[in-house]
């Protein structure tokens, strides 16, 4: 009899002991976010491309930090760069419209014009990779546009997409990529679902450089990568 209460004891103590060191393993493996963070997005946009010079910088860099982005592309530059809009789509990433001619006299005259660009750029992309895409950005964004022009979009059935978030790398001349950098991190109005504005284009080697240092910079934040 005492023998039996001696092993129930022991085997009392045996769990007791093996509950006390799981509750110490969970302690110290805490999940990495804490809650609320959980949804915590970053959207990479780059507008103004598709161009020789500095896209397929940028889809290197994307694709060495495994991080997918969305690009608002200019079609009269992707007619001439079919390959590069291949590249892009097989990539993983997402594109958008982003005008055919970027003239802003010519594109904001009138709803009507506003439209048929819209409609060019989309029978490119339709073009070269077979798909219509309804995801758009306004050349300057929606921000400072008559209202006429932002509702003919919707009507039509676009889905419009502006930033919260800037490299500023169109705004500030000669920028390095360490300003760059700073303003991609201290820019973002909503810091749980950032839209962060960068451009394509011809001499943007500066935000390529600076491209994997925000990528990063994101990462140790907890955000995760997504395409719209
Ligand atoms: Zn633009």
């Amino acid at each position: 009899m005492k023998r039996k209460i001696v092993r129930i004891g022991f085997c009392m103590f045996l769990t007791a002991l093996l509950l006390f060191c799981y509750g110490r393993y969970q302690t110290l493996h805490k999940p990495v976010f804490a809650f609320g963070q959980e949804n915590k997005c970053i959207y990479l946009t780059f507008d103004d491309g598709p161009s020789d010079s500095t896209t397929p910088y940028i889809l290197d860099v994307l694709r060495e930090e495994g991080v997918h982005a969305t690009f608002f592309i200019i079609g009269r530059q992707a007619e001439l760069r079919p390959a590069i809009i291949e590249r892009i789509y097989q990539s993983g990433h997402a594109l958008g419209i982003h005008s055919y001619s970027h003239e802003y006299a010519e594109i904001y005259a009138s709803p009507a014009a506003l439209l048929e660009d819209i409609k060019k750029c989309s029978a490119v992309l339709e073009s070269i990779l077979g798909l219509e895409t309804d995801l758009y950005r306004f050349p300057g964004g929606s921000y400072s546009l008559r209202q006429e022009l932002v509702d003919c979009v919707k009507k039509a059935g676009y889905r419009y997409v502006d930033w919260n978030a800037s490299c500023r790398d169109a705004e500030i001349p000669g920028a390095s990529p360490d300003e760059l950098f700073r303003a991609a991190r201290d820019t973002p109005a909503d810091r749980s679902r950032i839209v962060l504005l960068l451009h394509d284009g011809a001499h943007r080697q500066n935000t390529v450089a600076a491209l994997k240092k925000i990528i990063r910079y994101y990462k140790e934040q907890g955000y995760e990568f997504r395409t719209l």
